[in-house]
């Protein structure tokens, strides 16, 4: 008998019929003998609906009441699924999050778990019940409601399975699992056996937005085996999990990210002298805006070049807050690019095999895609290129790999 928590995205359960089937799912674990754990997010759509609501009355409601707002979709479908399997003859009871009492800060709409009992759920369980908790939310020390950011619910998940010691955290979406690269970009992508926590983060982060990040980290910490599976196709899915030392043949590359929302700024010309990349970066970071990539180049004279890129819809500010600095500090031209994506090749692997930068950047000049910026990790290699070269890339560099998929399969 195993213990396993399994969380249901919001197309999941997002009409009475798919609730049913979710029962079903359910009930046939609890047949095969497992105590289950329900995590479950609002019906698809009912957090916008509700945060539309919001801003009906006013634009910046106050961060408490927006939680106790938003919290409200998931309590609807925890007791929808305790129902429905009451239905099926199964013992089953629902929890809000400040019933189960999952601790977090009071950081509203977008707390940290801070502790979670464990003892309802135990007593539940061992009474042979399945137990349904809602994602996504939580209390602070003060009675006060909070959610924990959105898509939160996986993090709900993967911390109650980390509480509980599961065996296994098993999210369902509506998709059948983490693929080599996005099958809607390269026809041939396929569905990994297995990820390395490392390896999703880099994945994730990139675009490929199957988990929220934070719940991938949470699992990696506490090495939570996490599945992301699809609730209406059967299948194993995809298993993220440590990383396996004992696979000498593990592929070098495990997929191909990317993101087109990304844009950048180049500043020309600026004096070679101590505290220039932290003038020309340091405002831009005050004003909270992320920069990703940054590469400066070796000064030929007495002067060098920085360039940096940030997420499509900060470039206008960025590019504001950079010709201020750029002016004091004497630099010679500021340029901005709108129009450039990234692509990086992820993989544990890297770290043991040789000339991975060279296969990647060979395949990239064979069919003419120039590249303007290299940053590289330790199991990472990204590219910035035009983004009209976006999927050629994606694509040459997912069968340079040998990651596109045989027909066999
Ligand atoms: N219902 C929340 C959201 O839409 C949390 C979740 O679905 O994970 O963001
Ligand atoms: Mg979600």
């Amino acid at each position: 008998m195993s213990l396993i928590v399994q969380k249901f995205g919001g197309t999941s359960v997002g009409s009475v019929e798919r609730i049913e089937a979710v029962a079903d799912k359910v009930s046939g674990f609890v047949d095969a003998g497992h105590q289950v754990v329900v995590v479950v997010s609002a019906m698809s759509g009912q957090t916008n609906k509700l945060i539309a609501l919001a801003n009906e009355i006013m634009d910046t409601p106050t961060p408490r009441e927006m939680d106790v707002l938003v919290s409200t979709g998931e309590q609807v479908t925890t007791a929808l699924l305790a129902m429905a399997l009451h239905k099926r003859g199964r013992k089953a009871k629902s929890y809000n999050g400040s019933q189960v009492r999952i601790l977090t800060d009071d950081s509203h709409m977008k707390a940290r778990i801070r502790e979670i009992d464990d003892h309802k759920i135990r007593a539940d369980l061992d009474s042979g019940h399945v137990v349904i908790v809602a994602g996504f939310q939580g209390v602070d020390e003060n009675g006060n409601i909070t959610t924990l950011g959105r898509g939160g619910s996986d993090t709900t998940g993967v911390a109650l399975a980390a509480a509980l010691k599961a065996d296994e955290c098993q999210i369902y979406t509506d998709v059948d699992g983490v693929y080599t690269t996005d099958p809607r970009v390269v026809d041939s992508a396929r569905r990994l056996e297995k990820i390395t926590f490392e390896e999703m983060l880099e994945m994730a982060s990139l675009g490929s937005k199957v988990l929220q990040i934070r719940s991938v980290e949470f699992a990696g910490k506490y090495k939570v085996p996490l599945r992301v599976l699809s609730s209406f196709k059967d299948g194993p899915g995809t298993l993220i999990t440590v990383e396996d030392e004992s696979e000498m043949e593990a592929p070098a590359v495990a997929g191909i990210a990317f993101n087109r929302d990304e844009a950048k700024v180049t500043v020309l010309g600026v004096p070679d002298e101590p505290g220039v990349a932290y003038n020309v970066l340091g405002p831009v970071s005050e004003a909270n805006i992320e920069v990703d990539v940054i590469v400066q180049n070796v000064a030929e004279d007495d002067t060098t070049d920085i360039t940096f890129t940030v997420h499509r819809n900060d470039l206008k500010r960025a590019e504001d807050i950079v010709r201020a600095s750029a002016q004091s500090l004497g630099a010679r031209e500021v340029k901005t690019d709108g129009k450039i994506a990234k692509v990086s090749i992820v993989g544990v692997g890297m770290r043991s095999h040789a000339g991975i930068a060279a296969t990647m950047f060979r395949a990239l000049s064979e069919v003419g895609v120039n590249i303007q910026l290299i940053t590289t990790s330790e199991i990472k290699i990204s590219v910035v290129i035009d983004e009209k070269f976006l999927e050629l890339a994606v694509r040459t560099l997912h069968s340079a790999f040998g990651l596109d998929s045989t027909d066999e399969e």
